[in-house]
């Protein structure tokens, strides 16, 4: 019989795992949220009422709602408390080894019949799953950003993954309100497949001088019709993610056409990650964004 999910854990309480226990929560999900020390979760709790304060403001959900989801979000200080959680979500920083450490030291605490997914965004779910005690109870359920705003979540298998786990992923993706895209388990998917490249593109048109922040993303915006230039997108993803991406697409595919540009490198080396440390392309410390080159 398929697993009801009744409780969820997520793991790492960053722009992901924030919004994930956002939507988890609105959907009426218990949710047992982990990250590394207490004022991680704390600044992930206080963002997450933040958006919802936000949502209470558009009409999008009442302020009831917004109390009693958050009234069933609960910190939890180290993994063990995440023992009654029937699906773990883990959406830590994008370090394979980091990763590792994380579902080996979660899986003992789990019931067996427990789910463990991942929402990394271009790590071999295959691989992640043989860490953990339960290959074929894990999944890969990749949220977008923002979670709260965005309709869609890719699906992946790993090898091992059983028809059961499967269904139930899909199952509770439904129940968030979400639209399943199915990937199979190659180097960042299909959505990142597709837009990483672009990104780094971008950069290397800009690394070239071909054109400035401003006028790369002008000419996506109002020349592709993007909602966000690629410059602004990737300093709103994080740079340091769009850099492990292109490297995951990179080595796992050993095709030349995936290498990071080396400003996207630099930008990172800086600590320049976009908006969550205040500088990527854009300087964010001011009134309105200013560009850096
Ligand atoms: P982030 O840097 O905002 O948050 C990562 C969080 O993980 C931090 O709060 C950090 O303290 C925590 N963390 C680090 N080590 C940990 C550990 N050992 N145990 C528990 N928590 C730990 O990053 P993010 O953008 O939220 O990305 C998280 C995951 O989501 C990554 O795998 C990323 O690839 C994936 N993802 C990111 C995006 C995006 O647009 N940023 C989109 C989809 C998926």
């Amino acid at each position: 019989m398929a697993l009801e999910i009744k409780k969820v854990g997520v793991i790492g309480a960053g722009q992901m795992g924030s919004g994930i226990a956002h939507v988890c929560a609105l959907a009426g999900f218990p949710v047992a949220l982990a990250d590394i020390a207490e004022d991680r979760i704390k600044s992930g709790m206080a963002v997450i009422d933040g958006n919802m304060g936000r949502q209470v403001g558009s009409g999008k959900i009442t302020n009831d709602e917004r109390k009693k989801a958050l009234s069933i979000i609960t910190p939890a200080t180290s993994l063990d408390k995440l023992g009654d959680c029937d699906l773990v979500i883990e959406s830590a920083v994008e370090d394979e080894k980091v990763k590792r450490a994380i579902f080996t030291e979660l899986c003992p605490h789990l019931r067996a019949d427990a789910l463990v997914a991942s929402n990394t965004s271009s790590i071999s779910i295959t691989r992640l799953a043989s860490i953990s005690d339960r290959p074929e109870k894990f999944i890969g359920i990749h949220f977008m950003n923002p979670v709260p705003v965005m309709e869609l979540v890719e699906l992946i298998r790993g090898i091992a993954t059983d028809d059961e786990t499967f269904d139930t992923a899909r199952t509770f993706v439904a129940k968030l309100g979400k639209i399943v895209a199915v990937s199979e388990d190659f180097p960042a998917f299909m959505v990142n497949r597709i837009l990483l490249p672009m990104i780094n593109e971008a950069v290397y048109t800009l690394y070239e001088g071909v054109g400035t922040v401003e006028a790369i993303d002008t000419a996506m915006r109002l020349g592709a019709h993007h909602p966000m230039g690629p410059l602004q997108l990737a300093d709103f993803i994080g740079l340091d993610t769009c850099l492990s991406i292109m490297q995951v697409l990179y080595e796992g595919l050993a095709d030349s056409k995936y290498r990071p540009c080396p400003l996207l490198v630099k930008y990172v080396e800086a600590g320049w990650l976009g908006r969550k440390t205040q500088r990527g392309f854009y300087d964010y410390r001011g009134e309105d964004p200013v560009p850096t080159r």
